[in-house]
């Protein structure tokens, strides 16, 4: 079952035209709405099914600097900034706590990895560290693990996936911002060369800018015009328990487990490292551009071969504006929880800290995550089709940056000093 997210009041009716409108309801389209609306820009947020109802209510809340990609950083340094003002900005607890991310090694090739990340990171003033055994010991009690050491910042934080969303969506509504549900875009409409609108299911939108939020989506959004974006979709199976006594605040990623801290005194848990890959056309097409990253990171990407394949060809590739797209014929992308997975965390878990051992499972749950071959995001104008912007592929971590990620997106949509140097996000770097 999806975890369900706090109901939103969007709007019944459907806009003629506006300035920008936003192609997708999740965390990051829903942070570019808020600033633009914040901003005094006439914003349409269009959503296929619910908002955050794909991987922006089923991430599991983390908020992390720890082992980012260096040039990354910067965009999580300004999230912490902006995830501080959220309660202020939103008017609600969104569960923000900095409660610090743990990561635990088990052998000394783990822990060279730690070492090398916080040597790359040097000169970036982060408050990173390396644990010793004992240390990790004294930060989560009641642990049998055997860790050679570990790593933790304790300015990485937490928030609640099913509350942020829709908190930052009302308050956009309250701003001005329309955000329409059950709306698909099919596609674009051109004038002079330039966006002048997009085709939904419902008609069209006159409007002078497009930002595509889409997450998984916006590579399939974007191949029907001719654009490529590399993602591929990769699942992660995911369970929460009911509120207990746990060894710590602390977020703590081990080698085959997570666990985190919710608001409502239980935890998230996952068999942190293992992804599942449901082969799809694309795993053949760009699957190559992974390699480097597959050997290096992923050492447990599970492969399987089935329906999702059939799926996916069914799904179509190339349609026009008066056809049914895609994106009508799956609202909600919900992939089946995968019960392996599940079981090896929660086994590796109790074995690590058997106070698990009394955990009660009260919900379980599995989301699609968009993987860009450098797992970065791409948060671009696309040079090809002026008038458009694009951030997605946030790569399993764009919960935590999605406040900098929104405001980014927003500041090139409306050519404003953006927040940070956004050429680390060029779509061109995929492209030459
Ligand atoms: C299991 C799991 C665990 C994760 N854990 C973490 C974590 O701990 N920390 C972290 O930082 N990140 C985490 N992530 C990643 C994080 O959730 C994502 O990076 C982030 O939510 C991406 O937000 P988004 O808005 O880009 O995409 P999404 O939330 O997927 O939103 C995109 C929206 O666009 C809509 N859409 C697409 N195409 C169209 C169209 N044509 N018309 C209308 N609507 C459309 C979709 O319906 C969807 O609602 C996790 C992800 C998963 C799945």
């Amino acid at each position: 079952m999806a975890p369900v997210i706090v109901p939103v009041q969007t709007s019944p009716d459907f806009p003629e035209k506006t300035t920008v409108v936003v192609i997708g309801g999740g965390i990051v389209g829903l942070t570019a709405a808020l600033t633009l609306a914040e901003r005094g820009v006439p914003v349409v947020v269009l959503e296929k099914g619910r908002i955050a109802a794909e991987q922006s209510s089923r991430n599991l809340g983390w908020i992390r600097k720890t082992s980012r990609d260096k040039v990354d950083v910067p965009l999580a340094l300004a999230s912490d900034a902006l995830w501080a003002e959220m309660p202020k900005r939103t008017g609600t607890d969104v569960g923000y706590r900095q409660a610090g991310i743990m990561y635990v090694a088990r052998t000394d090739d783990e822990m060279a990895g730690h070492e090398r990340w916080i040597k790359s990171v040097e000169g970036l003033s982060l408050d990173s560290r390396l644990l010793s055994p004992a240390e990790i010991a004294r930060l989560a009690p009641g642990g049998r693990g055997t860790w050679v050491g570990g790593i933790y910042t304790a300015s990485d934080g937490r928030a609640e996936p099913t509350l942020v969303s829709s908190a930052i969506a009302s308050a956009a509504i309250a701003r001005g911002a329309v955000i329409v549900e059950q709306c698909a875009v099919r596609t674009l409409s051109m004038a002079a060369g330039r966006i002048a609108g997009v085709v939904t299911e419902r008609g069209e939108i006159r409007c002078e800018q497009v930002l595509l939020a889409g997450g998984l989506w916006s590579r399939r959004f974007l191949g029907n015009l001719g654009v490529a974006l590399p993602t591929l979709p990769l699942v992660a199976s995911v369970f929460r328990t009911s509120p207990m006594d746990g060894p710590t605040d602390i977020a703590v990623g081990g080698p085959d487990f997570s666990f985190r801290k919710r608001l409502d005194g239980g935890y998230t848990i996952t068999q942190r490292g293992a992804l599942f890959a449901p082969l799809t056309l694309d795993h053949l097409l760009i699957g190559h551009k992974y390699l480097p990253t597959l050997i290096a990171q992923w050492k447990n990407v599970r492969i399987s071969v089935g329906r999702d394949l059939v799926r996916d060809l069914s799904l179509g590739r190339r349609w026009t504006a008066s056809d049914r797209s895609p994106f009508e014929n799956t609202r909600i992308m919900d992939p089946p929880v995968i019960p392996a997975l599940n079981a090896e965390a929660q086994h590796n878990l109790e074995a690590a800290w058997p106070v698990f051992k009394g955990a009660v499972v009260r919900q379980s749950w599995a989301g699609m995550i968009d993987v860009t071959p450098d797992s970065m995001p791409v948060i671009s104008p696309v040079t090809k089709i002026p008038g458009l912007t694009l951030a997605s592929g946030f790569s399993g971590h764009g919960f935590g940056t999605s406040p900098a990620a929104g405001q980014l997106a927003a500041d090139l949509v409306t050519a404003s000093t953006p927040i940070l140097d956004p050429s680390p996000y060029s779509l061109d770097r995929f492209t030459g």
